[in-house]
């Protein structure tokens, strides 16, 4: 066991600018058992890079000790990008659409997160060195992800004691709620692990109620096929007919789920600069997302997560908002969206005109 102690690493990421850190083991995580089962039901979707595999044919995200045989340790750090705005369950306006509050950041999280890692890596590094734990002749492992790594990085935070696992199956902190990015250092330093931060959901359901399309199907269990993160996100082309009425006015990404937990009530606000928020990124206009042009998308998104939807699924996501708005003044707009160049786009918008139809008939 190398003898730095745990108090000293995580003074380290404080330095580099995290808010929280802690130490899991690579062995003996029960909740990785789950994941082989999950993905064999189909419920990561599309997102095949979940399935990747090992040359033994196990999913790479569940066997972090065959994957990265080496590693001893894992370090998690995490950091609070919570800004001063409402949240999405606080706005009304059924003429402005919903970014996910990550999405807002004026540099792209997985940098600014990086970044800082990378102070914290460099000086574990530096230490382990200078306390002769450094065999020869290639020395320590160290390798630092955000969200890249061949590991679930949200089962490390409980095991580091960052936080538990929410049955909306995100890690909560007691004092600063669920609004963290991770980081995580794996290493072959063998570090004193922490205590498993323990469930504090207790007989809450608000998530599980508060979900428009029923996604969690069971206590920290996520279907990703029916989450709107997902559909908005993740999801190209066609988003099936039956789901497009749950997504309400969601463009990119979902909070609902987090805006309801009890726990971030009184979630703390960043004042990192970095995650302050882009202005015209907080509950936009519809209108103005449904008729960017591609460099306006270029121009608005740059360096942000929401380029990873592409223009045309940011176009689709508006146009199914718009459907579900019941604003009328939106018909022209989407009637020229009916006849965009874009297929996908143009379908949706027709789905969208269908819906305004039949809310002005019950109206
Ligand atoms: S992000 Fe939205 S759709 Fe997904 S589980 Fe949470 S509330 Fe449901
Ligand atoms: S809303 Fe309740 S059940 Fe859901 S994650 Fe928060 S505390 Fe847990």
């Amino acid at each position: 066991m190398f003898a730095l102690p745990p108090s000293r690493i995580k003074q380290l990421a404080r330095e580099a600018g995290f808010d929280l850190c802690g130490i899991a083991p690579v062995h003996n995580l029960r909740e990785l058992e789950v994941f082989p089962t999950w993905i064999a039901a189909g419920r990561h979707g599309e997102m095949k890079y979940m399935e990747a595999r090992d040359e033994a044919g196990e999913l790479k995200r569940a066997a972090l000790a065959r994957v990265a045989p080496w590693a001893r340790s894992v370090v998690v750090c995490a950091i609070n990008y919570n800004t001063a705005q409402p949240y999405s369950t606080q706005t009304e306006d059924a003429t402005r659409g919903w970014i996910s509050r990550y999405a807002w950041s004026r540099e792209d999280y997985h940098d600014a997160v990086m970044r800082r890692l990378g102070k914290v890596e460099s000086k574990l590094r530096e230490l382990a060195d200078s306390t002769g734990h450094c065999p020869p002749p290639t020395g320590h492992c160290f390798r630092s992800y955000v969200d890249t790594g061949p590991l679930i990085e949200r089962v490390f935070a409980k095991y580091a004691s960052i936080g538990w696992i929410g049955k909306n199956t995100c890690v909560i902190n007691q004092k600063l709620g669920s609004w963290l990015f991770l980081g995580v250092i794996l290493t072959s330093l063998e570090l004193a692990p922490d205590i498993p931060a323990p469930d504090r959901c207790g007989t809450c359901t608000r998530c599980i109620v508060a979900c428009p399309t029923q996604a969690i199907v069971a206590p920290g269990e996520l279907d990703a096929r029916l989450c709107i993160s997902y559909l908005t996100i993740e999801k190209r082309g066609e988003i099936p007919p039956q789901l497009r009425a749950g997504m309400g006015r969601h463009v990119f990404g979902c909070d609902i789920c987090q805006d309801v937990c009890p726990w971030n009530r009184k979630a703390p606000a960043s004042q990192e600069p970095e995650f302050q928020p882009r202005e015209a990124l907080v509950n936009p206009a519809l209108e103005w997302l449904a008729e960017m042009t591609p460099e306006e998308f270029r121009e608005t998104f740059r360096g942000s997560p929401v380029r990873r939807a592409k223009l045309s699924g940011l176009r689709r996501n508006a146009a199914i908002a718009m459907g579900n708005s019941g604003v009328q003044k939106f018909v022209p707009v989407l009637e020229r969206l009916a006849a965009d160049s874009d297929p996908t786009v143009a379908e949706h918008a027709r789905w969208a005109l269908k819906q305004l139809r039949i809310n002005l008939a019950s109206s």
